[in-house]
């Protein structure tokens, strides 16, 4: 388990392995995390202004 700082809403989360972002914190315990939540929000505005499907955006790394 990782404790870090959501870099949108800045709450702490914890971070399992099962996580998609967990290697990445592993590797470098200062990259950026995005929760769930603000990924989800994120995927929705780059839907509206790109017209995307959110399936095509690779989750949680994109934006970083
Ligand atoms: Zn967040």
């Amino acid at each position: 388990m990782i404790r870090t700082n959501c870099f949108f809403c800045k709450k702490e989360f914890e971070v399992g392995a099962s996580d998609p972002q967990y290697k990445k914190l592993r590797a470098n315990p200062k990259a950026s995390y995005v929760c769930k939540h603000c990924n989800d929000s994120m995927q929705k505005d780059a839907q509206q202004t790109t017209g995307l499907n959110p399936d095509m955006i690779d989750s949680h790394t994109k934006y970083l």
